[in-house]
């Protein structure tokens, strides 16, 4: 087993201060970085929010990602001006377009409203009448095809604009599939590997029926070359998250691919009303934001930053993998959240207690930390939503409490 020399000089620089580690430690001498001062008004504190070391993930019921310094700056300068919201989406577009090899692009409240934006604009094209119209389909097309693995809760996003989706399995079954009301062939990139047909064949389908396509790649990144890698292979929409590892605001993505077609979906988003996309405002600090949260993203040095995941990892895993009865193993997500993942299980027999608990008594101390389930016994968390140096905290405090409950 672990002695707690042994732990101490695992976690080096840690200060482990008192008796048997447990409760009462301090950690101030291992704070994380923080970005932002606390301001004289700490809405945080009075409002007794929790905030958390964020080991789980980009999820956006934990409000996904935090941004970086260039887009808070942004944002805060871009917030003491007025400019017309369509000359920042225009601007913004193109740039965006540049950087990501599309005809265009523009700035949608997340991937999903991308996704329903999207969809309008195929449905309704500049057709003011349409546009006002939806989601009544009367006089347009009404129907789009999904693979069968594919078919999740995200083509909710599509059907909110009244389409119904068809499924199928084969280039059999599209060609089948293929009528006058067929509006748009979708596809879900991180179930590429379930689904029988893969990007090329897909549209490569939609060409030879002359049908526009569609990907959703939300948070497909990194690598960060599928920024890129869907627009050169031919869709002809591509719908990201803005908010998760690009780390823009929580309430942006991206909608880029043809022109006319990014073109009609901006008539259905605001400044335009009437439209179905009207709830669907993503502000101009925002718009702002998430031009330079991306640029920044693609500029980084993703190969240093990926070792600072594996060293991170590496240092949680020395922390918890001596302790008598525990292992831990890495993995990589090959598609969406493809990050290095740590999964730390336990034998009961040696230490007794289950992941809900160890999550509840992590939730529970200070600092709050969430880390995900990884079965009964064991509990998974990344490093990529991090603030430096919080992967000592998280070392720390997942030892202390395995070892609370040895047996
Ligand atoms: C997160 C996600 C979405 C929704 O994206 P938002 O940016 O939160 O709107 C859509 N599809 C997939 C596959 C996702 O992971």
């Amino acid at each position: 087993m672990l002695s707690r020399r042994k732990l101490l000089k695992k976690l080096g620089t840690l200060p482990l201060v008192g008796g048997v580690l447990g409760a009462g430690i301090p950690l101030s001498a291992v704070k994380a970085e923080t970005m932002v001062a606390a301001p004289k008004r700490n809405v945080i504190k009075e409002l007794g929010l929790r905030s958390f070391v964020n080991a789980a993930g980009t999820y956006t019921a934990m409000t996904a990602s935090l941004m970086p310094d260039e887009v808070i700056q942004t944002i805060n300068f871009t917030s003491d001006h007025y400019i017309m919201l369509d000359e920042v989406q225009d601007k913004v577009g193109e740039k965006i377009a540049e950087l990501c090899h599309a005809e265009y692009a523009t700035v949608t409240a997340g991937c999903w409203s991308a996704m329903v934006l999207g969809t309008a604009g195929v449905l309704t094209g500049k057709d003011r009448k349409k546009i006002s119209q939806l989601p009544d389909l009367t006089g347009m097309k009404s129907q789009v095809i999904v693979q069968k693995s594919h078919n999740t809760g995200y083509v909710h996003a599509l059907t909110n604009t009244g389409v119904e989706i068809v499924e199928v399995e084969t280039a059999a079954d599209v060609d089948r599939a293929v009528n006058s009301k067929t509006a748009m062939m979708w596809f879900l990139n991180y179930q590429a590997p379930s689904g029988k047909i893969q990007h090329e064949e897909w549209i490569a389908l939609a060409k030879k029926h002359g049908l526009p396509t569609m990907i959703d790649m939300a948070a497909d990144v990194p690598p960060v070359e599928n920024l890129w890698k869907y627009n050169d292979l031919g869709f002809d929409l591509v719908c990201v998250s803005g908010g998760k590892a690009i780390r823009g605001p929580q309430s942006a993505g991206i909608l880029m691919g043809r022109r006319d077609l990014v073109e009609a979906a901006r008539l259905s988003a605001p400044p335009r009303g009437g439209t179905i996309g009207r709830g669907m405002k993503v502000n101009k600090e925002e718009i702002l934001g998430m031009y330079v949260a991306l640029d920044t993203y693609i500029k980084k040095d993703h190969d240093k930053e990926w070792k600072e995941w594996e060293d991170k990892i590496a240092l949680i895993s020395d922390a918890v993998s001596d302790i008598e009865g525990v292992s831990t193993e890495v993995s990589v997500p090959p598609i969406a959240n493809h990050t290095p993942y740590l999964e730390i299980g336990w034998d009961t027999g040696k230490i007794n207690i289950d992941q809900g608990e160890l999550r509840k008594r992590l939730r529970e101390g200070s600092p709050s930390i969430e880390v995900i389930s990884g079965g009964d016994n064991a509990v998974k968390l990344t490093v990529f939503m991090l603030r430096p140096k919080e992967e000592k905290i998280v070392a720390k405090r997942i030892a202390e409490e395995l070892l609370k409950a040895k047996v």
